[in-house]
């Protein structure tokens, strides 16, 4: 999968401001931040998108929302609330096909999303 973009940040071929890995997950700050704090949590495994994930995931899954509250809690926005999205398919504008989960926090945000 080393044509994948977030494969090869996974694999450190492709530099990146990593926040968290272990094992199974790295998060790094997004390289155009839409909030004072926007960072991507992945898994190093390539899952194309939510459609992909299956029962085998489960785990890792949820491993990603511990790991997202625990970088708000660094960050210091766990108080004041963030948001966590996940674009899947053309509609919801996924850009990159490596499953990733955006934390978002610092600012107000508005709802429904655009
Ligand atoms: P999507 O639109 O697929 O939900 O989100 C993809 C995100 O990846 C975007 O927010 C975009 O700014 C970010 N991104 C794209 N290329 C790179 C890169 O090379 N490095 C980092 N750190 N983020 C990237
Ligand atoms: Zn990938």
């Amino acid at each position: 999968m080393s044509e994948c973009l977030f494969c090869a940040i996974g694999e450190g071929k492709v530099p990146a401001n990593r926040m968290y890995q272990d094992d199974s997950i790295v998060a790094f700050k997004d390289i155009t931040p839409r909030a004072p704090v926007h960072i991507l949590i992945i898994p190093r495994k390539h899952i194309a998108s939510v459609a992909d994930i299956s029962e085998a995931d489960r785990v890792l899954i949820g491993r990603i929302f511990e790991v997202a509250a625990q970088l708000a809690r660094d960050q210091g926005i766990a108080d004041r609330g963030y948001r966590i999205v996940v674009n899947s398919g053309a509609d919801a504008g996924q850009s990159v096909f490596h499953l990733h989960y955006h934390l978002l926090g610092g600012r107000p945000m508005s709802w429904p999303p655009g």
